[in-house]
């Protein structure tokens, strides 16, 4: 490496993909949305959201849900069950709001306690008020490239990679993760977009020779800090869905780079900072673009959900805005 090369890879530091500045894009149209509906259709989008128990966590998410959906216009309903509810009451619950006409959009927080079999409930959501796109159908329909309401995860990293100019067609894009709300649709959704899609796991052999060959890498493995910079590929786009706590200042200092001590006073007041499953000071110093957590696909989920509900309130209409 010449000295020049060697300055320039010391000074290089990755662009942020601004996961705030979409999301706030998708909602302002979203409310756009919804004011057409009124006034041209008398309608207001309806979500339901179902919340079974104290997961301190689901709380958090589904307020924020609530939240935004009424920012936007959308009326939002709050189910809060209790924990013992048995199966057949909740199902009981999710049939109840599907033969509701004034609902549109259905969402049952999981994780759900385990007396409660998430599959059962998951199938039992008419498919055309699924705005989580977990549906069987839902899935279904995604995998054979028809309309479908896709998962909101997934969904929002596309709109987020095309509202900023980054080509998917032909790209080679690794997706770290396979489960079925993130990994999986995510594989599905570049594909219909035309990129060449790796998909790795636990068991994916080498994994860094495989992950340093995409310009385009998400990761959704759930492990704070994880893709290091032998990972990445230079000047690649990296996506980072993982949600993690770091409660320590040693692993911030590592993990943070310039931004540590911002995160090391975050410690000190809450008791832990947000790290994704990227390695930030590691990736800032290869790759092109990283988007940053919070700040990132966490906002774009919520905006997405938005966009769901409105699109099922139209289609179950035959509306077309
Ligand atoms: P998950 O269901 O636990 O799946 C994790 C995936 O990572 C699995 O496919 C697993 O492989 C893979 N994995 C685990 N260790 C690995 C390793 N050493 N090497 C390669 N792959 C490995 O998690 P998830 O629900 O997809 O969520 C992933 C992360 O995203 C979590 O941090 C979650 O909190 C976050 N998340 C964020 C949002 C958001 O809105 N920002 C939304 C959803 C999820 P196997 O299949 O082989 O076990």
């Amino acid at each position: 490496m010449s000295a020049e090369t060697q300055m320039q890879s010391s000074e290089h530091k990755a662009k942020i993909l601004d996961g705030k500045a979409t999301a706030e894009e998708i909602k302002a149209e979203a409310a756009k949305s919804v004011e057409r509906l009124k006034k041209e259709f008398g309608i207001q989008p309806c979500l339901s959201v179902v919340r079974v128990g104290e997961d301190p966590a689901s709380e958090v998410y589904v307020n924020s849900k609530v939240t935004t959906s009424e920012a936007l216009g959308i009326k939002s309903e709050h189910h809060h069950l209790s924990a013992e509810i048995t199966q057949d009451e909740l199902l009981s619950v999710v049939q109840a709001l599907n033969e509701r006409e004034d609902v549109d959009g259905i969402l049952v927080q999981l994780p759900l306690p385990k007396h409660i079999d998430e599959g059962l409930i998951i199938e039992a959501i008419n498919p055309e008020k699924d705005v989580d796109g977990f549906h069987p159908i839902n899935v279904g329909r995604l995998s054979l490239g028809q309309p479908a309401l896709a998962p909101c995860t997934p969904a929002g990293i596309i709109e987020l990679l095309e509202r900023n100019k980054i080509e998917i067609s032909g790209a080679n894009a690794c997706v770290i993760g396979r489960s079925n709300i993130v990994g999986k649709p995510m594989v599905q959704l570049l594909l219909q977009k035309n990129a060449t899609v790796t998909i790795c796991h636990s068991r994916t052999k080498n994994l860094a020779d495989v992950t340093s060959k995409a310009d385009i890498l998400i990761a959704a493995i759930g492990r704070a800090g994880f893709v290091r910079s032998e990972h990445i590929k230079q000047g690649a786009i990296v996506v980072d869905v993982g949600m993690n706590k770091v409660t320590s200042h040693e692993d911030a200092q590592k993990f943070f780079g310039d931004e540590a001590e911002k995160r090391i006073e975050a410690i000190k007041k809450r008791g832990f900072t947000l790290i994704g499953d990227v390695h930030q000071a590691e990736a800032d110093k290869i790759a092109g673009m990283r988007t940053p957590v919070p700040g990132g696909v966490g906002l774009l989920t919520v905006a997405m959900l938005m966009k769901n509900t409105i699109t099922a309130a139209c289609r179950r209409r035959g509306i077309t805005l």
